[in-house]
């Protein structure tokens, strides 16, 4: 029996990937480490506001002006690719956002997440963790946390607490391949599964598809921990009719 998988964090050239979503279409496909198992998906989860036309802004109106219209090229682009994979890899369209760079502009960016399914945090300390879980609800799409070890990114407060946290947010857990060895989160996922906490699996990847090899490991360690029901999987989101007003 072939194992299902999803890999919900690729960077393109959009941002600071080295592969275009072909390639790392293919590359999932192709890679023989993957053999036993059937991707069934794949996510593009750039980063958006921290592209190559990236400046520093000082307010939304410039905020919007360097970044709208980008955006709204990336999402398209991720949705042709879409439709050329249909019937041999789901594409996701996916974002990933520097919490420290762009907490002063959340508005602006829920307000340009249109055709995005789900969109990662990465960097976010406690005191931005709980910021998030107050407004997680709010997002437009699925809120991730991105490979985040969580001992280390909030030493102060208790794994029972962080674990109750995304519960009650809702805000998805990413076990990335940047947390390896993965032995290092046996604590935490020892937590996670008595929680109603789903988990992501993610290679992020850059320029180096080798980390592709890592996707079984970290999907065994999920299944491991008796997570398998708890795999997010994206649903895929329609963008909505811009409104002429
Ligand atoms: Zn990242
Ligand atoms: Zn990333």
């Amino acid at each position: 029996m072939s194992l299902r998988i999803y890999n919900l964090h690729n960077h393109t050239p959009f941002s600071d990937g080295a592969y275009t979503i072909d390639e790392l279409c293919q590359a999932h496909l192709d890679r023989a480490s993957l053999r036993n198992h059937e991707v069934l998906g794949i996510g593009i989860a750039d980063h958006l506001f921290c592209t190559p036309s990236s400046r520093e802004v000082h307010n939304e109106k410039e905020f919007e002006r360097l970044f709208a219209k980008e955006t709204r090229n990336y999402v398209a682009m991720v949705k042709e690719a879409r439709q050329q994979w249909a019937g041999k890899l789901q594409v996701y369209c996916g974002a990933e956002i520097n919490w420290p760079l762009n907490k002063g502009l959340l508005d602006s960016v829920r307000a340009m997440l249109d055709g995005i399914d789900y969109v990662l945090f990465e960097f976010v300390d406690w005191a931005g963790l709980t910021q998030l879980a107050n407004q997680a609800r709010r997002w437009p799409c699925p809120v991730v946390l991105a490979h985040t070890d969580v001992s280390l990114q909030f030493p102060n407060t208790s794994l029972d607490q962080v674990v109750r946290t995304l519960a009650n947010a809702r805000i998805v857990y990413e076990l990335s391949a940047k947390l390896m060895p993965l032995a290092n989160q046996d604590r935490w996922f020892r937590v996670v599964p008595n929680h109603r906490v789903q988990v992501a699996i993610g290679t992020d990847t850059h320029d180096d598809l080798s980390c592709l090899d890592a996707l079984p490991e970290l999907h065994e360690y999920v299944l491991k921990f008796g997570l398998g029901e708890k795999i997010f999987v994206p649903a895929v989101r329609a963008a909505e009719a811009v409104s002429v007003s």
